[in-house]
């Protein structure tokens, strides 16, 4: 049997699915999940899907410990014919490497992921909800499982894939977002692991967020980690604003999460031949453009919401309302846009599908 033979054992105790209308996001699980592992002598290996269960580590496993684990967020969408297509997976498996590198785990061959992933989709295909609005949420993510505590990259590895029924991320359409600017804590810092989708990035950001929260505020605007001048990321998407026709959003520089919605949103606006200039940019920039009445948009990307506008962005004691707390017209047709392909209704002319 070849390294890349998956076997597949079936779930004999499929669970009862959740309504549709039900869903929540990353609440629910699929009957099967596939496994994966690593090991210094045999390398990557036993590629496997069986039926969803809890996975059995010792207490000294490194993930525990010292966070060595990576992971990644895609979907998969029903088409109105029934056929069930993915968003660009070959731009999270090439993430997926790269947060690899930086975590000092070994590399998996990407294409085999894309297969494995598409393989469990089809195996759980009935799990793919088909209400307006809904997906399949696949989460992919490797964990280090030698039991040491030492500092030093594991000599194990288990890369799992898991899956979740989801809801549609806005209940009434697409609705505009209040964001408090981060002003005391930071998510990531230049030669520091924001670049890489790895839990540590995610835990140290709670704190800010449980903050803002309580203040009313969906999100957090996070600035760069040395000066807390430059604008980088919003809560776990990407960030883009429009000033006197022209879209900004900040260069990759590091510290900022490669979206793949923030490339998508990029190439679309390239394609409508709007401007879009990816560059660094401060709050005083924004806030003096907002001011001279030069901020037209404002809006986050990513793999749940998609595009999320920014109606109110509160900035120490200056409240900037955007696009009159609406939904802006450049939002809604990426929007509208990119969720059409995503579930086939607009035409893909750039072969993002799958
Ligand atoms: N930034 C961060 C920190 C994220 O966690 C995510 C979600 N993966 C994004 C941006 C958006 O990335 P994508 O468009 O690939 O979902």
């Amino acid at each position: 049997m070849s390294e890349y033979t998956i076997t597949v054992v079936k779930n004999e105790n499929p669970k009862p699915k959740p309504a549709s209308d039900q869903l929540k996001f990353g609440k629910y699980f699929t009957d099967h999940m596939f496994i994966y592992d690593y090991s210094e002598a045999k390398g990557w290996h036993n590629p496997r899907i069986v039926p969803y269960q809890p996975i059995v580590l010792d207490p000294a496993a490194m993930i525990f410990h010292y966070g060595q684990t990576v992971f990644e967020g895609l979907k998969a969408y029903r088409t109105k014919e029934g056929h069930i297509q993915l968003f660009r997976p070959d731009k999270n498996m090439e993430r997926l490497n790269l947060s690899n590198d930086r975590l000092c785990i070994p590399a998996i061959d990407e294409e085999f992921a894309i297969n494995a992933v598409k393989h469990l989709v089809h195996v759980d295909s009935e799990w793919v909800p088909d209400a307006e609005g809904t997906s399949l949420y696949i989460r992919p993510f490797i964990i280090a499982t030698e039991p040491y505590l030492g500092v030093n990259p594991s000599s194990m590895y288990q890369f799992i894939v898991i899956l979740s029924p989801v809801g549609a991320y806005y209940e009434s359409g697409i609705n505009p977002v209040k964001i408090a600017v981060e002003n005391e804590y930071v998510r990531a810092v230049k030669g520091g692991t924001g670049e890489a989708k790895t839990a540590g990035n995610y835990a140290s950001s709670l704190k800010a967020q449980e903050i803002v929260s309580k203040e009313g505020y969906a999100q957090v605007l996070w600035l760069d980690g040395l000066e807390k001048k430059y604008i980088e990321e919003v809560g776990s998407m990407n960030v883009f604003f429009k000033i006197k026709g022209e879209i900004i959003t900040p260069e990759l520089n590091g510290s900022i999460l490669n979206g793949v919605t923030r490339n998508s949103v990029i190439e679309l606006l390239r394609h409508w031949d709007l401007p879009v200039t990816e560059r660094r940019i401060t709050m005083e920039e924004l806030d003096e453009a907002y001011r001279n009445g030069e901020l037209e948009e404002a809006f986050g990307s990513g793999t749940a919401a998609v595009i999320s506008p920014i109606g109110e962005l509160a900035w120490g004691d200056k409240k900037l309302i955007i696009t009159e707390g609406q939904t802006g017209e450049v939002s809604k047709r990426l929007y509208d846009t990119l969720t059409g392909i995503q579930f086939g209704s607009v035409e893909d002319p750039f072969g993002w599908t799958v």
